[in-house]
């Protein structure tokens, strides 16, 4: 039997950007909105594909690494709260069109490759807080970070000793097409 892993494809946020945004966020949320997610596990879920199998991982990686497609620049400057998923989130006011490519075209080489791909739209977002079932004072939208997403990767989540962990299976740079 071949192994199962749960694996998703990211964008993990600069480490200038997720120091930033700790920092932020320290000093704007209330300490018990939720459980913070921490700066190394900043990130933005193109597409979530669970647990498959090494075989399915296999064509998925061949099938990312087609992609062709250029940089382009992310901004979060907006945030929100899901009340019944208990997640406190950043994200962009307007999705950049690079992304929601990159994303449309990812989670439909899974969802051709019989992968499962969540019914609900693509909302593009970086969870900063997950268990915040109780209402939460979302703060003034006087913030923005910004900056290039030049590499997306697949990763694997590791769940060990009481904490989440990703692990990044593969990678791919993003390129300006050579015409
Ligand atoms: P943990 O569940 O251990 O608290 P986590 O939610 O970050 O941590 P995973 O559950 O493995 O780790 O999820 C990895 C990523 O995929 C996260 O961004 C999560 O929001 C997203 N994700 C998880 N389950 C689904 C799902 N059913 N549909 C869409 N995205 C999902
Ligand atoms: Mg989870």
């Amino acid at each position: 039997m071949s192994e199962q892993k749960r694996v998703f494809f990211g964008i993990a946020l600069p480490e200038e950007s997720s120091q930033s945004v700790i920092e932020w966020r320290a000093a704007t949320f209330a300490e018990e909105t939720g459980r913070p997610i921490a700066a190394a596990n900043l990130h933005l879920t193109l597409a979530f594909l669970g647990e498959i199998s090494a075989e399915k991982r296999r064509a998925l990686i061949q099938m990312a690494g087609k992609i062709k497609q250029p940089p382009f620049t992310l901004k979060l400057d907006d945030a929100g709260h899901w009340p019944r998923s208990g997640v406190v989130w950043l994200g962009p006011k307007q999705a950049p069109r690079g992304l929601l490519q990159l994303a449309g075209l990812l989670r439909s080489q899974a969802a051709r490759s019989g992968c499962y791909q969540s019914p609900l739209p693509f909302h593009p977002h970086v969870t900063l807080f997950r268990n915040a079932h109780q209402p939460v004072a979302l703060p003034p939208r006087n913030f923005s970070w910004q900056f290039r997403v030049e590499r997306f990767a697949l990763f694997e989540s590791l769940f060990s000793k009481g904490r989440t962990r990703y692990r990044e299976l593969a990678s791919w740079e993003l390129q300006q097409e050579i015409l």
